[in-house]
């Protein structure tokens, strides 16, 4: 790799917009659960090193703890206690950061000086110094034109002669222990070197896939011209939908929006759901700009927090033009900031799911709004908050229908599951097309839905499940208690002998039972290349990557996977996809389980028939007059949308109303259930614009040995729910001992 991206030079420049020499206070974020932002004196001796976006170290109370210069501030009345240390010796985030991490953590009520070390790379919350920033050194050789005596010095020298540059770990890549000899030759003067400070590239091994160039078709040509008449106006926020079919080049457009925003002075971020998972989108963007000569950083949760810390303090100082990352890299310190990219926005990875509950796809657009950017919302299968957002003009839309060269979304077929009871997991129908597209040499995937799992009695006539009369979710069975139960609103009853649908008996408990499934496609096709994709195969560091390759190179004939081998991964030798429950993900007691199932299915559909030949996809259901699985089955995102939002609208569910989820957790199970109904009725009282649902058992009644209860509430309107979290604080004070209150802002998963 060129040394420009992997040194960063030694020189630091300073903040400008962060030098107020003469504040004498600072408003400052502290790590603790604390929902205020606390101001302390400035001491003369640190009045050089203090800057908006410095670590420090205050005393809070009788101990001390790291907070963050959010603000200066005026000292005020009362004497306040001073800043005792700067920690780092560079600050991490410039001003409009600050403003975007504390309007983010108030969104979210969450403590701000907490939420702030949530978006900083990990490793920095310690009170003890930042991750050693490596050092390295820098040799150039001097005017002399003298030869050294040794053959082994003269070797060495002519080679940094050559090069002109050359740092020390490159030295050690070609000569084994060059030390001595570098040091004679300093001695002799005939090198020079210096101390420059080394960056991590933990890219540098992952292969960076041939560029070929693209003409754009007319749908993405058109999308381009929009994105770039937004990018060269004057700086206005302007968000955008991008909905483009699997395999409509939605990526192309990604690209050529970032080259404009560069030529326009500014940066570019760009989102991926997870990107261990997406390592071929990453070496796509490597090798387009890497000859464009654009400094690249790539964030992901794989790195090293030294890593992390490399990359943050590059895009802090301004030194990097594109960053790519998961979720947590909404928070980076790009200094100027033009555009924003979310791929595959429908993606749950975006929300974070435990502490600082932020959603990455929303935050992108309060972002953008703050630094009047461009944002583009990039789907195949938007989530319907986005979508709703579009029909009402708050998104403009842009369309990719086609998939590119005329290739043909694959054929959907539903395997009706009734009809082919005792056939082991997989269907007639399902074995006979594995069997023709392994005797045509052709790849299959198999998904196999994990996502999360309740118990439900399933009617094995009709497919339906039994749903809550009042919120229209699956409602939970309970063997044991011989009961029924919504955890949203806690009704409950007995199971009834036969469907309510179609009078059917056949009324049985669902379970996963897939856990053989490897075993017997190995006995069925024992000549077929078998592999598989979830949390156990992948947990390895680039374990991942190498089945991906694998596949691609055409060595497994079988893959079977969870919800990852549905993310945007392109195989062109992929014909077949099988989908062996669509019922558990059907059935997931949520009200969004339509929703997800239609966006997982088209998107493992996708999968299939990218290359020449084309893909069919067969789904195996006792539910095959499903109305989602229905749209699936015919490409209609927009038919599926329409429908799903009108019923939507009835129950007041999001996009058409805002959920707040609360649990109370805590040992003592009286004492929870106590502290939820306090709080229920406490919400309750005196509102009447929102509604408060619950308390009702959490769908994982009991998680690490803690006894749990939730309490979900809905509203219209946004601003009186924002009222009544506003009390929550106040009750949180007030909860019994050992009773812990988390608040979900927006919930996408109520588990
Ligand atoms: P998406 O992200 O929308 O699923 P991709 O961006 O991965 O689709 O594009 C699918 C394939 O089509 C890629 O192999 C890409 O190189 C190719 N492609 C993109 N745009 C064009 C085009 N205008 N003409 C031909 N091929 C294209
Ligand atoms: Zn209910």
């Amino acid at each position: 790799m060129a040394l420009p991206a992997v040194f960063c030079l030694p020189i630091f420049r300073l903040f400008v917009t962060s030098i107020t020499p003469s504040a004498r206070a600072a408003a400052i974020a502290v790590v603790a659960p604390l929902d205020k932002i606390l101001n302390y004196a400035i001491p003369v001796d640190l009045a050089d090193e203090v800057c908006i976006g410095s670590r420090v170290r205050v005393p809070l109370g009788r101990r001390h703890v790291v907070g963050y210069v959010m603000n200066w501030a005026e000292p005020g009345e009362t004497k306040l206690k001073d800043i005792l240390e700067v920690i780092d010796p560079h600050p991490l985030f410039h001003q409009n950061h600050a403003a975007f991490y504390l309007r983010a953590a108030r969104y979210y009520v969450y403590p701000p000086g907490q939420a702030v070390r949530t978006a900083l790379p990990a490793g920095l919350s310690a009170l003890n110094g930042s991750p050693g920033v490596l050092s390295d050194k820098l040799y150039r050789p001097t005017n002399s034109a003298e030869q050294p005596q040794g053959s082994r010095q003269r070797e060495i020298l002519d080679f940094v002669r050559a090069k002109g540059l050359v740092t020390l770990s490159q030295l050690r890549q070609t000569y084994s222990a060059p030390h001595a000899v570098l040091q004679r030759l300093l001695e002799l003067e005939l090198l020079h070197v210096e101390e420059i400070e080394r960056c991590r590239d933990p890219f540098a091994e992952i292969g960076v896939a041939k560029h070929s160039p693209v003409e754009l078709n007319a749908a993405q040509q058109k999308a381009v011209t929009l994105v770039e008449a937004a990018l060269s106006s004057s700086q206005v926020f302007a968000p955008f939908l991008l909905h483009g079919v699997t395999g409509s080049g939605k990526t192309e457009v990604y690209l050529r929006s970032i080259a404009k925003v560069l030529e326009e002075g500014r940066q570019a971020l760009v989102l991926v759901p997870e990107i261990a998972l997406t390592p071929q989108l990453v070496s796509r963007f490597r090798s387009w700009f890497q000859d464009r000569g654009v400094r690249l950083a790539v964030l992901h949760s794989g790195l090293s927090d030294g890593e992390r810390y490399d990359a943050w303090r590059q895009v802090a100082r301004g030194d990097i033009d594109v960053v790519i990352g998961a979720r947590s890299a909404v928070f980076a310190p790009l200094p100027e900031l033009g555009l924003i990219v979310v791929d595959e926005e429908h993606d749950g990875s975006y929300k974070q799911s435990e502490g600082f509950r932020y959603n990455a796809r929303d935050l992108a657009l309060m972002r953008g709004q703050m630094d009047e950017a461009v944002v583009i919302l990039g789907s195949a299968t938007p989530v319907l908050t986005s979508y709703q957002r579009s029909l009402g003009g708050h998104l403009a839309y842009l369309e990719l229908p086609e998939r590119t060269a005329a290739r043909p979304l694959p054929e959907v077929h539903l395997v009706d599951l009734s009809q082919h009871e005792g056939e082991s997991q997989l269907s007639e129908p399902l074995q006979v097309a594995l069997a023709e597209t392994l005797q045509a040499g052709e790849q299959s995937l198999l998904l196999l839905n994990r996502r999360g799992y309740a118990p439900f009695l399933l009617c094995h006539d009709c497919g339906a499940a039994l749903r809550c009369p009042n919120c229209d979710i699956t409602l939970t069975y309970s063997q044991l208690q011989s009961a029924l139960r919504c955890h949203y609103c806690d009704f409950h009853k007995r199971p009834p002998e036969s469907c309510d649908r179609c009078h059917g008996i056949r009324l049985l408990p669902e379970g996963m039972g897939t856990e053989r499934l490897e075993e017997e496609i190995r006995e069925l096709f024992p000549e077929a290349r078998v592999a598989r994709m979830d949390r156990d195969t992948t947990s390895r560091k680039g374990s991942h990557h190498r089945l991906i390759e694998q596949m691609s190179a055409g060595g497994i004939d079988i893959l079977i996977g969870t919800q990852m081998i549905a993310k945007g991964h392109d195989f062109p030798s992929v014909t077949l996809v099988g989908v062996l429950n669509a019922d558990t993900a059907l059935n997931l007691p949520d009200f969004r389980s339509a929703e997800r199932v239609f966006s997982l299915l088209s998107q493992v559909a996708g999968r299939a028939g990218r290359g020449d030949r084309p893909g069919r996809v067969m789904i195996q259901t006792y539910a095959v007059d499903n109305y989602a699985l229905d749209f699936v089955a015919r490409h209609d995102y927009r038919g599926f949308a329409d429908l799903e939002l009108s019923q939507r609208q009835v129950l007041a569910y999001p996009p058409f109303g805002y959920l707040v989820n609360l649990v109370l957790s805590g040992n003592d199970e009286a004492r929870v259930n106590r502290a939820a109904e306090q709080i229920s009725v406490n919400l309750t009282t005196g509102m009447n614009d929102a509604e408060v649902l619950g308390p009702a058992p959490c769908l994982l009644p009991r998680l690490r040995n803690k006894h749990r209860v939730q309490i979900l509430l809905k509203a219209k309107l946004r601003e009186p729910l924002r009222r009544q979290i506003g009390q929550l604080q106040r009750l949180r004070t007030q909860l019994p001992a050992g009773v812990v209150l988390t608040v979900d802002v927006d919930p996408v998963d109520m588990f």
